[in-house]
């Protein structure tokens, strides 16, 4: 039997993910809504070329994550390449919250590499791709 080896790489903190964070609390703040929509979660994104989107998670009977709301927007401005995430609420260690497992699919697929903001098992703000983030991902396979 051959023995899988995962690996995963953690990244530093800098400024612009603690803006990131920021960012997040903020479109949160101005969209909060804990009765009708339930807008509880704000997220903020950077993408490689350096520009910034955000949004807050949509209720329903379908509801979704901030995140796929906040790349939904980034994809429909024409972004493709991704550097990092975060998902944040108020009153989470760090403010961070992190991604829930469709979410991690869903940045598996769109870019295995951008690194998502989450805590560490001592409590620490770090970053860890999405690829690591979720080992043995589904991937789409063309059947031949
Ligand atoms: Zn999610």
């Amino acid at each position: 039997m051959r023995k899988v080896v995962f690996t995963m790489t953690r990244y530093e903190i800098n400024e612009t993910d603690k803006r990131l964070i920021e960012i997040g609390l903020e479109v949160l703040k101005q969209n909060f809504d804990d009765g009708i929509y339930n807008h509880t979660v704000g997220c903020a994104l950077l993408c490689k070329n350096g520009n910034i989107y955000k949004g807050v998670n949509c209720d329903g009977i379908h509801g979704s994550c901030a995140e796929y709301i906040t790349m939904g927007i980034a994809i429909s401005a024409g972004e493709r390449e991704f550097d990092t995430i975060v998902a944040v609420h108020d009153k989470h260690l760090n403010y961070v919250i992190p991604p829930c497992g469709n979410c991690r699919q869903m940045l598996f697929e769109y870019c295995p590499d951008i690194k998502v903001i989450v805590n560490d098992e001592n409590g620490k703000l770090i970053k860890i791709s999405a690829r690591d983030l979720l080992p043995f991902a589904w991937e789409p396979v063309v059947c031949e």
